[in-house]
């Protein structure tokens, strides 16, 4: 007698509870990779990192030069893809976005500082220009540009083009642009590299200001300071995390 072939298993996935909004953290690496094709081979920038950064507050990713921080918080802007794991931001899975999805959603809820001035400003515009386009970028009004300049101590530089400005007054300038409109997630790598004692701590206070805010920060740095400010520190060494 014929066996009837018994219909397959409706495979129902059990319902995902949704966190309360709260539990969601701002960011979560888990399992990361991420290499380099360079000439001479591939370079392992990270190492399965498994790193959570809490929401509202300052974290920071320490560890020596060559550690994997720039990657770490590259990997976390979607600027480049992890060669393996699963990065999430306040929830949504950025390894499986396209890289138009990553976009915007850098542009709406991400403000960056890169580690190079370079890659942050426009040279053609003035320190107030920048912030007006980072805050018409994210679709909100520049009300604050002046009071973000005062904040990173720039507040007579506002007419200053990147050519006339040092190194770390581009970059508190590029701070400035990143906080306009408040977003969600703050990225800054090496804020303080170009900064004398002075403004490295009163750069300090001012993340330490947005945080106090609400925002979340998640800061590449190996500055004492910046590290004494941190709620939260993720070591990197050789790529691994070396202890959260
Ligand atoms: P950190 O910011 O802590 O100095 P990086 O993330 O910049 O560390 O670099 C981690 C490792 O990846 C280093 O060995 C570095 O030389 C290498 N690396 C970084 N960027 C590139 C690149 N574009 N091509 C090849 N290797 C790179
Ligand atoms: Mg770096």
């Amino acid at each position: 007698m014929p066996v009837p072939d018994p219909a397959p298993p409706e495979i129902v996935p059990p319902p995902t509870p949704r966190d309360p909004p709260d539990s969601v953290p701002a960011a979560r690496f888990h399992e990361v990779s991420v290499d380099y094709d360079s000439g001479a081979g591939v370079v392992h920038a990270l190492r399965e990192v498994d790193a959570t950064f809490a929401r509202g507050r300052l974290s920071v990713v320490a560890g020596p030069s060559g550690s994997g921080k720039s990657s770490l918080l590259r990997a976390l802007a979607g600027l480049l893809r992890a060669r393996a794991g699963v990065i999430h931001v306040d929830g949504t899975d950025v390894t499986r976005l396209r890289s138009g999805a990553r976009r915007r959603l850098r542009r709406s809820a991400m403000g960056i500082v890169l580690q190079d001035p370079a890659d942050n400003l426009v040279e053609y515009l003035t320190a107030r220009e920048q912030i007006e386009l980072a805050a018409r970028l994210r679709g909100t009004d520049p009300v604050e540009a002046s009071a973000l300049l005062a904040v990173v101590d720039l507040a007579d530089r506002e007419g200053s083009r990147p050519d006339e400005l040092s190194g770390g007054e581009q970059q508190r300038v590029a701070f400035a642009a990143a906080a306009v409109g408040r977003p969600a997630l703050l990225l800054a790598d090496e804020p303080t590299a170009e900064l004398d004692a002075a403004a490295g701590a009163a750069l300090v206070d001012a993340m330490r200001g947005l945080v106090d805010g609400g925002a979340s920060l998640v800061v590449a740095s190996h500055d004492s300071a910046v590290i004494a400010a941190a709620d939260h520190v993720v070591a990197l060494r050789d790529g691994r995390v070396a202890s959260t």
